[in-house]
Order: C-alpha cells, then structure tokens, then sequence
C-alpha cells in the first residue's frame, strides 16, 4: 500500500482514474516519476487553459518571489492585483463595453458561486434560485443545492429549499422548447415555482455533458429575466476564460449576465483564484460582509496578468477556434469508424463531448487512454461521455498525437466488446 493509499482520505478520485504519480509538467504534457509523458486533454477540469507550467507565467512568478512580492495580504491592495484589475479592466472588460465591479471571493470556484447566490438574494430580499437539469456549480452547501448530479445530492446533505430545477435548453429532445416551459412558469402564478432572486447557467454544461445552450435560448433567458427582476448569473467557472472561442463563454449570445463566476483558468497557471462580476448597481455588499482569509493570492494576480495578455489581440481566439475546427475533422472521423460505441459529439472553441451508447464503454476508453499515455476524463450524467479539454495553447502535433490515442483506444474497445462469433464446434445442438 501507497502512502496516498495508507493516508490519504478515501475521498480521492482523479488520482484513482488516472493511477501513477506526477512530477513535471509542461505545456499540453505531464511526465510522471518514472517520466512518462502524458498528453493532457483536461488540463485541470479547465484550469489550465493556458496549458502546465506556461513559461512566460512562471518566468513571472519567479520574478516576484525573488523580489520579495507580498504573496498573503487578505484582501489589501498590492501591486501585483493592482496589476491585474488594470489589465482585466483594459483588456477584458472596457473592449467589449462591460462595466462590472470585480469581487475576490475565496479562491474555488464554489466560493465564486456562493457569493454570487449570497448577493442576488440580498439585492432582491428573495431566496428561491432557479438552476438547471445536469447543471454542476460546486459542492459547498448552497452550491451544491443548486448541482442537480445524484452523486453529489445524498439525502442527509442537500438543503432541498430555495433551489427548483429547469429542464435545460435540449433536455427534452431537440423538438421541445423548454424555454416555453420556464417562461409559463414564471408567468403562472400557480406553477408553484417561487419567483426566484436568479438564474444561474452553465452556457455550456461542462461536467454534465457537453450539453451546449443555443444562442436563442440564452437570450431568452436573459430576456425573461429582465422581465421578471430575477438576477442572472452566469457559472462560467470552467467554459470561461476562452474554453469556447471567446474570452466569456456567452459573449457569442450578446448577452450581458448580472453576475458572472470566473474561476479556474483566471489565474493562468493553476493557481487558486475566483473572481464575482458584478453590475454597478447590485453590488450592494456591506464592506467586508462576505469576507475570507484567502481572497487575494498574489501570486494567482501575477499570473492571471500574463495570462490576460493573450487576449490583448484578437489572434489567439482565432488560433482556439481554429484548434476546434481541427479538433472536430477528428471527431467526425472517429465517429463515423465507430458507429456502434458512440452515438456522435458535441462541441464548441475548445469544448467537445464524445457520446458514447454505454457508459461502461466511455470509461473504458479513458481507462485504455491512460494507458497509453492520454490524460482524458469523463462527464454527464451516467458517465457516457468522454470530455475533450485539452490547453488552449496546445500545439497540432501533440492535439494530433492525443486524437490518434484515442483512436486506438476506441478501436480496441470497439472489437473487445462486439459479439463474439461463436466456435461452431462448441454451440449446444
Ligand atoms: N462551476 C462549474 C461550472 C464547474 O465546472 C466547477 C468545477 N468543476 C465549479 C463550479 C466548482 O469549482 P470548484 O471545484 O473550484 O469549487
């Protein structure tokens, strides 16, 4: 027995999925102990964009160590978040004529998202909050209320209050407009949904499978929810930050949210860091009301600079969405090899979701992947589908190199579980 085995918490999980032990990291590959290289295609659940290890942002947090940087301070001003709220006002913020006020909230993403709920329910004096089916904000307490996965929602822990579900722009088939059915029942004052203090979506539900909100229906629910006063926050925790071609994930659907949650690839490097935007006007907080230790991680602010710099022009959405288009001719290749495991794939910039028949299958070809030296995860909400995240930055070759894996691996598991012809020899008569 290890010592993760022998000491660490039974808790563990992607350790168990992806079972060796990391050393060294860089770009779109990590090495292990024994230095096998790994092609990463889920660069951290989406924190990792920008790819391990970027040398531009370690050259820059090396810098600051060695000047003696202030690397804890609460929530005081430093330089290095001067630095950053410069450049994310600069550059995110003033081109695309966003004017929100940035809150540092505790450095998960379901900090991000507490915050988010805390706010609209004190700007509006409502509790109810409205999220959706396979929606996946986090695990805290009032995130998880709002996370519609089973394998989080035990019984003894979900507060069931404040919280009603709404089935999701495609849940019920591509014919069924579901946005017809929130719409009835904001409107219906019998439909026994409460008026809610907000909506909270995924654009793209990222753990619940790939599924990709249309344009049409975000704008809808922007629209409803200018209608009713209901606050709408956008979780854009993991398609943020560029995952889906644009810097926002909504951007494509000309919307403006109330609140938008970024948090994993903010920071650039990995590091721990969530931001809350905020509109002017609901930002409504008390000073230090929602307050926490670890709300200014220096060291996050010193990357996440660099990290904005890549969205100074306009050629690095370019380069993702041309990564996509190349990311897609593959897939429709291996969909079309593979007519019997997987059903088709869904996609967007840098976000794909391969469906696969049996979910038994999925994790098959991720196990077999590992394998082989491919680092891919899998999402929805059996398991049946297999997650493309690989770095934005990641080169042709090794994108190339990681589809040809996955290739192999679908081949493999393809001819393992297709019938058997039977030895006539040894069928009963
Ligand atoms: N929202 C979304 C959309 C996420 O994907 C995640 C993490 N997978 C979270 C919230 C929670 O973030 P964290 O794990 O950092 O709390």
């Amino acid at each position: 027995m290890n010592i993760f085995q022998r000491r660490e918490s039974e808790i563990r999980s992607y350790c168990r999925s992806f079972p060796t032990v990391f050393e060294r990291a860089e770009g779109a590959r990590l090495f292990d102990r024994e230095g096998r290289p790994y092609i990463d295609f889920f660069a951290g659940a989406g924190a990792l964009n920008y790819g391990h290890n970027p040398p531009e942002m370690t050259a820059a947090l090396i810098a600051y160590l060695q000047a003696d940087g202030v690397l804890h301070s609460l929530d005081m001003a430093t330089v290095a978040k001067q630095k950053f709220l410069e450049s994310f006002e600069s550059i995110v913020l003033e081109p695309r004529a966003m004017d929100y006020k940035v809150q540092f909230t505790a450095p998960t993403g379901a900090n991000a998202v507490e915050a988010a709920l805390k706010l609209a329910r004190r700007v509006t004096g409502r509790r109810n909050v409205i999220a959706f089916t396979n929606g996946y904000h986090g695990l805290s307490a009032g995130a998880m209320a709002i996370t519609a996965n089973r394998h989080y929602r035990h019984e003894s822990w979900i507060q069931r209050l404040d919280a009603a579900f709404m089935p999701f722009d495609g849940y019920l088939g591509k014919e069924v407009d579901t946005l017809a059915y929130l719409t009835k029942a904001l409107q219906d004052r019998s439909s026994g949904v409460d008026l809610p203090a907000a909506i909270v979506l995924e654009t793209v539900q990222a753990e619940g499978g790939v599924n990709i909100a249309r344009d049409i229906w975000l704008r809808g629910v922007a629209a409803l929810c200018q209608q009713h006063d209901i606050l709408l926050i956008v979780d854009d925790i993991q398609v943020g930050c560029g995952r889906t071609g644009t810097f926002f994930s909504f951007e494509r659907a000309g919307i403006q949210p109330d609140m938008v949650a970024l948090s994993k690839s903010i920071s650039g490097a990995g590091l721990p860091m969530s931001v809350l935007l905020i509109r002017p006007e609901h930002d409504q907080w008390k000073p230090g009301e929602h307050t926490g230790t670890f709300r200014g991680n220096n060291l996050a602010f010193v990357a996440a600079e660099q990290a904005l710099q890549h969205w100074r022009h306009d050629d690095f959405a370019a380069a993702v969405n041309q990564k996509g288009v190349r990311l897609r001719q593959h897939l429709t290749e291996l969909v079309a090899e593979n007519t019997g495991l997987v059903t088709g794939y869904r996609g967007i910039g840098m976000i794909h979701g391969l469906q696969f028949q049996e979910a038994a299958r999925c994790k098959q070809v991720a196990q077999e992947a590992f394998g082989k030296g491919l680092i891919i995860e899998t999402c929805g909400s059996e398991g049946d589908v297999l997650k493309l995240l690989p770095p934005l930055t990641i080169d042709d070759d090794t994108l190339d190199a990681g589809m040809s894996i996955l290739r192999t691996c679908l081949k493999t598991t393809a001819e393992r579980s297709r019938p058997r012809v039977q030895n006539e020899s040894v069928v009963p008569r």
